[in-house]
């Protein structure tokens, strides 16, 4: 028999199905929370140099 749970993502401990998000405690939540901010702040700042580029090139092309 399979067992019904799933893992808290943040440390891996088993933890009911029903919680979302996915975590064990509120400690793990806000360390879910604190990574999930600094990725949207990583791809943010990854995007600025494609921008700058399709602006450039879109300027390049005009002239
Ligand atoms: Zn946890």
């Amino acid at each position: 028999m399979v067992e019904k749970h799933r893992h808290c993502i943040v440390c891996g401990l088993p933890i009911s199905p029903e919680k979302d998000p996915p975590v064990c405690s509120k400690k793990c939540e806000f360390l879910l929370r604190r990574k999930e901010r600094r990725e949207r702040i990583f791809w943010g700042l990854a995007m600025v140099p494609l921008i700058v580029l399709m602006v450039l090139l879109l300027f390049l092309g005009k002239t």
